[in-house]
C-alpha cells in the first residue's frame, strides 16, 4: 500500500474509530527548531511523523463556566472539569491515543507512541499545542491557547509519533484566527490580570514548518493563583489545597504563593492545578462561531463584541468555518457526503 493510501486509512480510522473531530500530520522537519528535550525524535527515536487529532469541548460543557461566573451557581462548575477538561476529554484522547497506535503499529509495522493527554504526571514532555499547530490543525491564540478554525479554543489535542512516513498536511493557511490589535476579549475576560494587553514587543514568537506566530507570554502564576482562589471560593473541601491568605486571584504580590509552591513541588506543574476551575479565556474567545453558539442561544448574556475594535477578521473566520461547522449536524447523511465531511476534517 502506498504512503498516500497508508495516510488516508489511519485519518479515517482516527476520525471514525477513534471518534475524533480533526485531524492531520506533521512531518518530523516541521520540528527543525524544537528546543532541546522537546523534539518528537527526543522521545520516539526513529520518529518521521506525527498525528495530531482533537476532540472538540462540548458546548453544554463550556456552559457550566457560563452558570458559574454570570449566574453564581458555583456548584455546576465540576461538569465543565468533568466533561470540557481533566474527565471526558481527556480520558477520550487517552483511548483514543491507544486505539490510534494500535492501528498504526498493526497496518504499517512501524512502532507507534501514544502521547498523554491531559493530567498524568511525570508523562507528559511534548506540546500538543505545538503538534497541532506543526499538523495544520490551527493556529495559538494570543491567549496562548491551539485554536482550530471550527471550534476556536474549545478543543483538547492529542498525538501519536510513529516511525512511519505518512504524507503531511499543509500548515493551516486559512484567514488569521486571532488578531489581537483589533480583540481583547480573552485579556478583559481573565479575572486575574494573567493575560496581559496586546503588545507586539513582548509576544512570544515560534517558528514551526517555516512559519511564524505569536501569543502572549501568560503569567501563569496569576493563573494558578485564580484558579486556586476560585477553587477555594466555590468549593469549602478544597480549602487546605493552598492556604487562603495566598489566594487572593488579584494580588500583584506572588512572592508568598511562589515559596509555598518552592515548598509544595507536587502543586507545581500546571497539571496539577485545577485551571478548570476558571476557563474564562477559553469560554468567551469569540473564534469559533461563539455569538452563534453561545451568545445568540442565551447561554450567555456577556456582550464581548464591546471588546473587539473591528469584527471583519471574525466574519472571514465565520464564512470560512460555516460549512465545516454542519459537519456535526445529526442530519443523517449518504455516504458520498459522509466521505466528503471526512475530508474536511483532515482525511
Ligand atoms: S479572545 Fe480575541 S485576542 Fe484573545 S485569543 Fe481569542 S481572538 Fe485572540
Ligand atoms: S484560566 Fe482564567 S485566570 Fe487563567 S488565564 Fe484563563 S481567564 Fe485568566
Amino acid at each position: 500500500m502506498g504512503v498516500s493510501m497508508i495516510t488516508r486509512q489511519i485519518k479515517n480510522f482516527v476520525l471514525t474509530e477513534a471518534g475524533m473531530d480533526k485531524v492531520g500530520i506533521a512531518s518530523i522537519d516541521r520540528f527543525n527548531q524544537s528546543p532541546k528535550g522537546m523534539h518528537p525524535t527526543d522521545y520516539l527515536p526513529g520518529c518521521k511523523s506525527v498525528i495530531s487529532f482533537c476532540i472538540r469541548v462540548p458546548d453544554g460543557a463550556v456552559n457550566a463556566i457560563y452558570r458559574t461566573f454570570e449566574d453564581k451557581i458555583y456548584d455546576v462548575h465540576g461538569i465543565y472539569g468533568a466533561y470540557g477538561y481533566v474527565g471526558g476529554p481527556n480520558y477520550h484522547l487517552l483511548w483514543g491515543n491507544y486505539k490510534i497506535s494500535q492501528y498504526v503499529e498493526r497496518l504499517t509495522g512501524c512502532t507507534a507512541a501514544p502521547q498523554t493527554a491531559g493530567p498524568t504526571h511525570g508523562a507528559k514532555m511534548l506540546s500538543m499545542r505545538h503538534m497541532a499547530f506543526a499538523a495544520g490543525l490551527g493556529e495559538f491564540g494570543w491567549h496562548s491557547i491551539m485554536m482550530t478554525p471550527e471550534f476556536g479554543p474549545r478543543n483538547r489535542f492529542g498525538a501519536v509519533l510513529t516511525t512511519a512516513e505518512l504524507e503531511p498536511d499543509p500548515l493551516y493557511n486559512g484567514p488569521k484566527l486571532c488578531d489581537p490589535s483589533k480583540c481583547r476579549v480573552c485579556e478583559k475576560m481573565c479575572p486575574s490580570g494573567a493575560i496581559p494587553p496586546y503588545n507586539a514587543e513582548q509576544a512570544r514568537t515560534i517558528c514551526t514548518g517555516g512559519k511564524e506566530i505569536s501569543y502572549s507570554g501568560i503569567n501563569w502564576n496569576k493563573c494558578k493563583l485564580m484558579c486556586h482562589g476560585v477553587y477555594q471560593e466555590y468549593n469549602d473541601s478544597g480549602s487546605d489545597l493552598v492556604p487562603r491568605e495566598i489566594t487572593d486571584p488579584l494580588t500583584d504580590d506572588l512572592d508568598p504563593m511562589n515559596a509555598y509552591f518552592r515548598k509544595h513541588p507536587m502543586n507545581n506543574f500546571p497539571q496539577h492545578v485545577p485551571t478548570w476551575k476558571c476557563g474564562n479565556c477559553l469560554a468567551y474567545c469569540p473564534v469559533g462561531n461563539w455569538k452563534q453558539r453561545f451568545y445568540d442561544t442565551g447561554l450567555s448574556s456577556v456582550d464581548t463584541s464591546q471588546f473587539i475594535e473591528d469584527t471583519e477578521w471574525l466574519r472571514r473566520i465565520d464564512e470560512y468555518t460555516g460549512r465545516a461547522t454542519a459537519i456535526h449536524s445529526d442530519a443523517p447523511e449518504e455516504e458520498e457526503k459522509k466521505d466528503k465531511d471526512l475530508t474536511e476534517r483532515g482525511a
